[in-house]
């Protein structure tokens, strides 16, 4: 299906749905007694905030907070804020992907000085080889290596977010040149990807 040079899957999508269970379930037995607000930081934990809230079996909230970074050292501005308040909430923040932890170690700050009861992270993946801040990771899916990954959420210029598994892109250079270099090795020249489930 998909091109080997180009990219290699590095979790299925059947993996990814054992896994993501287990994470609700351990919020669920966790947060039994409280009733939890999920943050989820858009756009790319869509898919894993939609499949570990369907996993938690007690009641929660859910709300959305837009980021967008800019300069050096992982400053970030919040470009859409959550629709309720946080004060006194039991936050979790739900994440695609730690990568340098920057972003997430800003935004727990934020959360507590704001005046959650508490904060927690839930993440569909941690690189942990690269974190360059000792940041505590409550919920994680998946611990990787340093490869670009896109897919379930993880995109590269916008590109790539339904592939319903996690791939590793193999050729960098070639997606820097093109963003759309994948499409066709991983949706198929002609759309068969999607055929194929009909
Ligand atoms: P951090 O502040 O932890 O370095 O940044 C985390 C953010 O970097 C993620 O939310 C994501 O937007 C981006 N990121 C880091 N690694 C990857 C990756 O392998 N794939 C994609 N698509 N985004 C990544």
């Amino acid at each position: 299906m998909a091109d080997d040079q180009a990219a290699v899957e590095v979790v299925s999508a059947a993996d990814i749905a054992v896994r993501v269970a287990e994470l609700g379930e351990a919020i669920t037995v966790d947060y039994r007694d409280r009733r939890p607000t999920l943050v989820a930081v858009l756009v790319g934990s869509l898919p894993f905030l939609a499949d570990v809230v369907r996993s938690i079996s007690i009641p929660v909230e859910v709300d959305f907070l837009g980021l967008s970074r800019f300069g050096e050292g992982g400053r970030i501005r919040i470009a859409l804020d959550t629709a309720e308040s946080v004060e006194g909430r039991d936050v979790i923040i739900v994440e695609d992907i730690i990568d340098t932890g920057l972003t997430l170690t800003v935004l727990r700050r934020m959360l507590e000085e704001r005046g959650a009861a508490s904060v927690t992270t839930a993440t569909l993946v941690d690189k942990v080889p690269r974190r360059l801040v000792d940041v505590p990771i409550e919920y994680r899916g998946f611990e990787v290596g340093d490869e670009y990954l896109v897919g379930y959420g993880l995109d590269w210029k916008g590109r790539y977010r339904n592939l319903p598994s996690l791939w590793a892109v193999l050729d960098m250079e070639s997606l820097v040149d093109d963003p759309d270099a994948l499409i066709d090795a991983l949706y198929g020249v002609d759309g068969s990807r999607l055929e194929a489930h009909h």
